[in-house]
């Protein structure tokens, strides 16, 4: 297994809630998408790594477990533990997950495994429903381990240093053409 990675991960919504902040790069600041459609919560905290570009245009997002919530804007030292790999409206949207790095009760978790299964069960489940009545569809390929959470973190740090400052939909367009298997119709 490579080195633990602990990574800066701004919250951007609370565990426990269904309002689906969003931050903006361009502006630099966090707004109120929506409110989640169904009877849907957050399951875990849910933000974003600053320095990494997924190939959905915005920053790589992460799922934070902890026991609090926190609120948008908060910076969660996370240590990376594996991934959830999933297809969002045609775009590569991967979920790092992590847990809570400064947190004693978490030291004990290294990988996927030293969490309770139920808990990947619960995460799957969000996905793959919280769209629902949105009449969206999201596709959820999988669990990934430690390793391979590593590799796409590296990988999303290099598309934000050759692509950050690019207009988001130029961004998706440009990598439609370059990485056509990131994307499906
Ligand atoms: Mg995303």
């Amino acid at each position: 297994m490579s080195a633990k990675l602990i990574l800066d991960v701004t919250i951007e919504i609370p565990k426990g809630s269904n309002v689906k902040y969003e931050y903006n790069r361009k502006t630099n600041q966090i707004s109120v998408d929506r409110i989640l459609f169904g009877p849907n919560y957050y399951p875990q905290n849910y933000g974003f790594i600053s320095e990494a570009l997924d190939w959905d245009g915005d920053e790589l997002d992460v799922l934070v477990f902890a026991d609090q919530s926190f609120q948008p804007g908060i910076i969660v030292p996370t240590k990376i533990i594996g991934a959830l790999a999933m297809i969002d409206g045609g775009e590569t949207d991967t979920k790092l997950i992590g847990v809570i790095a400064v947190d004693p009760r978490y030291k004990h978790v290294e990988t996927m495994k030293d969490l309770s299964e139920h808990e990947f069960s619960i995460i799957k489940e969000f996905f793959e429903t919280y769209k629902n009545l949105q009449k969206k569809s999201v596709s959820v390929q999988g669990f990934h381990d430690h390793d391979w959470a590593i590799a796409e973190y590296h990988e999303c740090v290099e598309l934000m240093k050759k692509y950050g400052k690019m207009d988001k939909d130029e961004f998706i367009a440009l990598m439609k053409t370059e990485h056509p298997e990131k994307y499906s119709n």
